[in-house]
């Protein structure tokens, strides 16, 4: 498979990344041998790139497929840390849980941040640029929905790899249309960033125009890589297959996870932390209840991490 640089880090990534975020337990919760199988699969497939988060808590099957592959791919992580010290201990949790000396890519996890971003996670950044320093992160960067903040990430000295939010039918984009996305990201390809894409079948959406979807984000320009989530070995399959150059005509396994999250009113206790947390503000207040709407729903995840009464599933 295609190898692309990222940027002026030093690392290079297949173009396929593997997207460790449903396979985990904000979406799919496999148990881990079975996590573990499908990493193992990804990587013994020729995929070297894969893509966590703390949030994710998908260290532990990264972990073990490294151990029983041997292979060693490149691996970026992200926090929502805000100061020195949340940081630290985000790059102390991934190091130990991954078992690593270094981690490859390590970005300040800002999905619905907005521009302020940089002077307010300051202690965060600091903490980055510190670790890359002592070689314990080898490149620093940014996840985004946001098109302000994917503009702005060109300009900051200090930032070497930028992960926005791009698709198609520029679904879930923040602060901005697809155009203003495109551009934003030749700003950061031009300023020597690394840049991979998240998203490309819109958490799903898109799923039954995989090769229109895909085609589209592979024609960025500068574009190094890009995050796709694969829940099971089949997916992995489905997924080499396509980026070896054959075309298979179905996605069986994937358009039958076509699933959504919900909330069920009668666990939920109306606190509306979803709200706060969904980076799509996908959720709102509904009869002092939270409330998701759809067709603004990336299927993230992110908001069952969030609810204390285990009110939001997947059905
Ligand atoms: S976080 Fe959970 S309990 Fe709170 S409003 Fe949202 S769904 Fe309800
Ligand atoms: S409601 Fe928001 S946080 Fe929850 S899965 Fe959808 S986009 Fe993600």
């Amino acid at each position: 498979m295609r190898k692309n640089m990222l940027g002026n880090t030093g690392l290079e990534g297949t173009e396929l990344c593997f997207g460790a975020l449903p396979f985990g337990p904000l979406q799919k919760n496999l148990p881990l041998d079975e996590a573990t199988a499908v990493v193992c699969a990804a990587l013994k497939g020729g995929i070297n790139f894969i893509d966590t988060a703390q949030l994710y808590k998908t260290y532990a099957p990264i972990r073990h497929a490294l151990q029983q592959t041997k292979k060693r791919p490149v691996i970026a992580s992200k926090s929502p840390a805000t100061t020195y010290e949340e940081m630290q201990k985000a790059i102390e949790e991934a190091l130990n849980e991954l078992n690593l000396d270094e981690i490859d890519i390590f970005h300040l996890h800002a999905a619905r941040a907005g521009e302020d971003v940089f002077t307010k996670r300051q202690g965060a950044l600091e903490c980055l640029y510190d670790h890359k320093a002592r070689g314990r992160v080898k490149a620093v960067g940014i996840s985004t929905h946001s098109v302000k903040v994917t503009a702005l990430a060109a300009t900051v000295k200090g930032i070497d790899v930028v992960f926005p939010l791009l698709n198609r039918a520029g679904h879930g984009i923040l602060d901005g249309n697809r155009e203003e996305m495109e551009k934003a990201v030749a700003q950061c390809v031009a300023a020597g960033k690394g840049v991979y894409l998240m998203k490309p079948l819109a958490g799903g959406i898109l799923v039954g125009e995989y090769a229109q979807a895909v085609e589209y984000v592979r024609s960025i320009p500068g574009c190094a890589s890009i995050a796709l989530g694969m829940v099971s070995t089949a997916e992995v399959e489905y997924n080499l297959n396509y980026f070896r150059g054959y075309k298979p005509a179905t996605l069986p396994s994937i358009a039958a996870m076509k699933k959504r999250f919900m909330v069920v009113e009668s666990l939920c206790a109306g606190c509306l932390k979803c709200v706060e947390t969904c980076p799509n503000h996908a959720i709102s207040e509904k009869t002092g209840k939270g409330f998701i709407q759809q067709e603004a729903c990336l299927t993230c995840g992110y908001c069952v991490g969030a609810c204390p009464q285990f009110a939001i599933r997947l059905v």
